[in-house]
């Protein structure tokens, strides 16, 4: 009965292999045969990569794998890409809470970084002059602020202004016409 080794043939010129063999996946090389497929770099001693059959030292296997912006590993499997970059799918999260972003849920990109919405909102959304919370509609533009409609209102009578009222600007709080009266 041969011995398992002497089964073994060389990937790159076929034939069997007598001596030392150089293995990558669950294919086997001649060590003298074990050349990176670009360069031709023997890989004896630095890492290997393998793919479609070939292989590959770091420095050209990283000119066609992406790597992941987010820890700058190789991607090898699934890889996002989303504004201009490549991410694994676990390191594609949200910026500022660092939730990964679920299968089909849309990112916020906000300065070239992606944002749940939470997050999105909280960064990107004006605040709300009234209750400082992000105007996710239409702003309201008033008095040098942003209000959310409803919190635009009269100082004296609570009035919202929303719509179509006029306003009076006093010592700068909004003031309604009725209201105006009152105050001197
Ligand atoms: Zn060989
Ligand atoms: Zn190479
Ligand atoms: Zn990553
Ligand atoms: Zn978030
Ligand atoms: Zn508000
Ligand atoms: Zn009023």
């Amino acid at each position: 009965m041969e011995e398992a080794q002497e089964l073994l043939h060389c990937s790159a010129c076929l034939t069997r292999i007598d001596g030392r063999a150089m293995k990558a996946g669950d294919k086997y090389w001649h060590d003298e045969h074990f050349l990176c497929s670009v360069c031709g770099i023997r890989l004896k001693d630095t890492k290997v990569y393998l793919k479609n059959q070939e292989l590959f030292c770091e420095n050209d296997y990283k000119k066609f794998v992406p790597r992941c912006a987010s820890c700058s590993g190789f991607i090898l499997k699934d890889c996002i890409r989303a504004m201009n970059q490549t991410f694994h799918p676990e390191h594609f999260h949200c910026f500022s809470c660092q939730t990964p972003f679920k299968d089909g849920e849309g990112f916020h990109e906000f300065k070239n970084s992606p944002y749940c919405k939470n997050c999105y909102i909280e960064r990107a959304c004006e605040k709300c002059h009234g209750c400082c919370r992000p105007i996710t509609d239409t702003a309201m533009k008033a008095m040098n602020n942003s209000w959310h409609g409803a919190c635009f209102r009269c100082k004296e009578c609570g009035v919202s202004f929303e719509g179509k009222k006029n306003f009076y600007s006093v010592e700068g709080e909004a003031v309604c016409g009725e209201c105006i009266g009152t105050i001197e």
